[in-house]
């Protein structure tokens, strides 16, 4: 079976080189843990052989995947296909840093059976990139994509960041000009959102950094939807575009959709049945626990029809799968809505199932609430 309905797994590396001031994904700038860490996961995976025994995609994040030496690297995906039965043709991605990762790097990774990259580029601005504290310039983003294809990745994604204080369109049609001309089969453009607790967050908590408004943050997202649209992109996720559905993150998908996922490492979090779980952020304590025979999970939750229900309805509204309109059949005023929204172009019929516009992406998150009858 190849059509990304079998489980898939994420692991979750800890290490960056820096932290950029805005994120909120856990890692630690000291990488001497990578073999103990390596060795906790690879126990973590045995526990899951059973439960997660075939699947067909495998995503390794972070955290800065690139920075992990080439026998690490090696021993990782070597642990992993000890453990689960990966289908032929499945996704195996791979996040990347620009500048991190040679063309020696790229190949050795292509070898490995690494079919996907993601490169977080963030921006092509070098200002912007200053701004954002990335520890790479434009020309190596677009040097490290090129090597990318050298190495033979026919399957390669781009992540962009917009929103944040005084990011303005002329500066945000320059990157996505950038990477269109560049034509990855995949591009994520991610809003930038003020985590407390980050530098960023407390520079705002300050007062010394600002934020953009809404309305501004709207016309940012809409101007990426249109562009990218002209440019042959799909708008198939509120902040995802792929070139045609095949070229779809098949693993993300697998969140959307309510797939079952297995996530290993510090901090991963995991999906099966009706039942989500997510191991301690901390690498050390991660590493302790399975070395004491333990199990690093941090908490648990069983969700009940209800809750699984509702859930399926942000998750739907999120993608261009949308809602079976039969879904909503329990709630009593739901034509009425439904005319509604499409008159208003939030979101239109297609096949029995209502599916968002890009603006209808906008308001992704409250348009289950129109409808929750619980
Ligand atoms: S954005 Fe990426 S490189 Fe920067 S701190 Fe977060 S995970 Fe590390």
């Amino acid at each position: 079976m190849n059509d990304g309905s079998l489980p898939g797994v994420y692991v979750h590396v800890p290490f960056c080189r820096t932290k950029c001031p805005y994120c909120d994904f856990y890692s630690v700038t000291s990488p001497e843990m990578a073999t103990v860490w390596l060795d906790a996961v690879g126990m973590e995976a045995r526990h899951y052989g059973d439960l997660f025994a075939r699947v067909d995609s495998v995503y390794i994040g972070g955290g800065t995947p690139s920075l992990l030496e080439d026998a690490i690297l090696a021993g990782l995906l070597d642990r992993l296909r000890g453990e689960f039965a990966l289908e032929p043709g499945s996704e195996v991605t791979i996040e990347i840093n620009p500048g991190d990762a040679s063309i020696d790097k790229l190949r050795f990774m292509k070898d490995l059976g690494v079919n996907r990259v993601s490169i977080g580029v963030q921006s092509f601005d070098e200002r912007e990139l200053r701004f954002l504290q990335r520890r790479h310039t434009a020309a190596q983003a677009e040097k490290t994509f090129e090597e990318a294809r050298a190495s033979g990745f026919d399957n390669v994604g781009v992540d962009l960041i917009y929103g944040f204080a005084g990011h303005d369109g002329k500066a945000w049609l320059h990157s996505l000009e950038r990477v269109a001309a560049l034509g990855p089969e995949h591009v994520s453009c991610y809003q930038m959102t003020i985590e407390a607790g980050t530098p960023f967050g407390r520079m705002h908590a300050e007062g010394t950094l600002g934020s953009l408004d809404e309305e501004r943050q709207a016309d940012l997202f809409l101007m990426a939807s249109e562009f990218l649209e002209k440019n042959g992109y799909l708008h198939y996720e509120v902040s995802n575009y792929s070139l045609g559905k095949e070229r779809r993150s098949r693993h993300n998908m697998k969140y959307w959709r309510h797939i079952p996922y297995l996530g290993l490492g510090p901090s991963a979090h995991s999906f099966h049945g009706n039942r989500r779980w997510w191991n301690v952020r901390s690498v050390e304590e991660y590493c302790r626990r399975i070395d004491r025979g333990g199990m690093p999970v941090e908490a648990a939750e069983s969700l009940e029809s209800e809750q699984l229900n509702l859930e399926r309805l942000f998750l739907g509204f999120r993608t261009i799968d949308g809602v079976a309109l039969a879904s909503l059949a329990e709630c009593e005023n739901a034509g009425t809505l439904l005319d509604r929204l499409c008159k208003s172009g939030l979101v239109s019929i297609v096949d029995g199932r209502v599916v968002p516009t890009p603006r209808g992406f906008l308001v992704a998150d409250s348009l289950p609430l129109l409808f929750d009858h619980s």
